[in-house]
């Protein structure tokens, strides 16, 4: 559970200027409490629309999805401007004042995870819940509660009035079959901790349940305060033993594995004494200690040469063990991604389709379920670390052209233009091109060829050569060019001109292809 979800202690500061709707930005939890801000200005929190218009006649479910953009919401949030307790930066923070899970049930987790009317400074990165009220409606549980923190300041007839306009809202988008008589008095809620418990409820997931995740994970962030010194970390874990359980080993896990990313190799060496000695003295220790053996078991059964009908054989023996079957499957499923692709959902789905007994078919279905929410899972990490890449580059390219000296720039982080940085570049001097920037044009092209030069000089001589003589259209250069470099020209040179020969004449570009030919011709001549 992350720090941002249970706001205790109003924001420090009012927010000066702009919006001041949510002004009950918060600190960290652990924050002690600070002096309530006087006066809401309530009056624009009620007079703040609300919700949309509805469309005329339109239903809600019925809206088209543009494919590939962020999801609509029925209520979209608003962009209001917050301004940091901790460190005063201003920024846009995303504002939900109705959240229908029915229409939009891909907020549910967000929800639960407190990153709804949530706020993080990218600054200083001091993170907090936003005071603003916030209706949910929960069709799925028949629930409809709305949550107006005390630090909204609103008085009783305001409080109200805004849940009326809400309600209202709200109403207003469902049709007549889905408004329901528990709509009519939706449910208050003083603080985020007993709203989003409600919703933690509706999972299964009891107010002793989150206790006991937060009291781990404050146990584990106490733990890693202690390191070096493994003797406290020992007696303060040994103290809290009533924490330790499964799950406290899988988060003590995580930590491990962050800090070693982190770099941070004593505190990780501490943390990994810490858990040998639970592992090896607590109760749940010895549980894990067998589970851990069992996957090393099941990973040592992998081989280079395990095929897809062998692997799904090997996942479906341990699916089917219990318990632990799931947490192995998804271990091994991590250890052997090269094989769960969608050949590999194909077979599991033929092996399906080939059996009518539901025993048969049971644990096949569900491993598919498991399957399939792994490979997209895959796909969304690579999806979102393209995009983390691009808009690094991005950035870069934009210091570049920020840059007093653009090319000392490109030289100090050579490492960093690379052939996207020249693919974002080109895509970047086409869109000014469109907008008839002749001065960005004009700058960009200019970084674009001393970046063009950098890379030149990171490639072997060979290949610069031959990238010189490709980009060259005057004979006479490419004759004084081969004569000055003779000392590399082989038959390999040669032959990987062809090669681009035949390629750029495959893509119908005859006269580049021409010209390739003419190069090679002449290098031939001097072999
Ligand atoms: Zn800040």
């Amino acid at each position: 559970m992350s720090e941002i979800w249970t706001p205790k202690g109003p924001g420090l500061q009012q927010p000066a200027g702009g919006i001041e709707l949510p002004k009950g930005f918060s600190r960290k939890r652990t924050e002690e409490k600070k002096p309530e801000p006087v006066a809401a200005p309530v009056e624009e929190v009620a007079a703040a629309p609300v919700a949309p218009p509805p469309p005329a006649g339109g239903q809600p479910a019925a809206r088209p999805r543009q494919a590939g953009r962020r999801p609509e919401f029925l209520f979209p949030p608003q962009g209001v401007q917050v301004r940091c307790p901790s460190c005063g930066t201003p920024f846009t923070a995303a504002v939900f004042s109705i959240v229908d899970l029915g229409a939009n049930p891909e907020l549910r987790e967000p929800l639960l995870g407190g990153q709804i009317n949530a706020a993080i400074c990218q600054n200083c990165g001091s993170g907090g819940a936003l005071s603003a009220p916030l209706m949910v409606h929960d069709p799925e549980n028949e629930f409809l509660g709305v949550l107006v923190p005390r630090q909204a300041q609103l008085q009783d007839m305001q409080m109200q009035r805004v849940i009326g306009e809400m309600s209202k809202a709200l109403m207003g988008r469902l049709s007549n079959e889905q408004r329901r008589g528990y709509m009519l008095n939706p449910k208050q809620f003083f603080d985020w901790e007993s709203f989003l418990e409600k919703f933690w409820g509706f999972e299964g997931v009891t107010p002793e349940m989150l206790r006991m995740q937060r009291d781990q994970s404050e146990l584990v962030t106490s733990l890693v305060r202690l390191a070096p010194d493994v003797k406290a970390m020992q007696m303060v874990a040994e103290r809290r033993k009533h924490l330790i359980n499964k799950d406290f080993f899988a988060l003590l896990g995580q930590v491990l594995t962050a800090l070693s990313q982190q770099g941070q190799k004593e505190a990780a060496e501490s943390i990994a004494a810490v858990r040998t000695h639970l592992l090896n003295t607590t109760e749940a220790g010895s549980a894990v200690k067998a589970t851990e053996e069992l996957l090393r078991g099941a990973i040592a059964r992998l081989r280079p040469t395990t095929g897809r009908e062998e692997f799904l054989d090997l996942l479906l023996e341990y699916w089917e063990q219990g318990e632990d079957g799931e947490s192995i499957a998804v271990s091994l499923l991590t250890v052997a991604r090269g094989l769960a692709d969608y050949q590999f959902l194909l077979a599991l789905t033929a092996r399906i389709d080939a059996s009518d007994d539901p025993e048969v078919r049971s644990p096949l279905l569900s491993l598919r379920e498991l399957v399939v929410e792994f490979i997209q899972q895959a796909q969304q990490g690579q999806a979102q670390s393209q995009e983390a890449m691009l808009q690094q580059v991005q950035a870069f390219l934009q210091e570049v052209l920020q840059a007093a000296n653009p090319e000392e720039m490109l030289r100090e982080r050579s490492d960093e233009v690379s052939e996207m940085f020249l693919a974002v570049l080109a895509s970047n001097i086409e869109q000014a091109q469109q907008k008839n920037a002749t001065f960005a044009v004009k700058r960009l092209r200019s970084v674009y060829a001393i970046a063009v030069g950098i890379l030149e000089e990171k490639l072997p001589p060979d290949l610069r050569l031959l990238n010189q003589l490709v980009s060259t259209k005057d004979e006479g250069e490419v004759r004084r060019l081969l004569q000055a470099n003779r000392t590399l020209l082989s038959t390999e040179f040669v032959e990987g001109l062809r090669g681009l020969e035949d390629r750029f004449r495959g893509e119908k570009n005859n006269e580049l292809a021409a010209r390739i030919k003419s190069i090679r011709v002449q290098a031939t001549m001097l072999l």
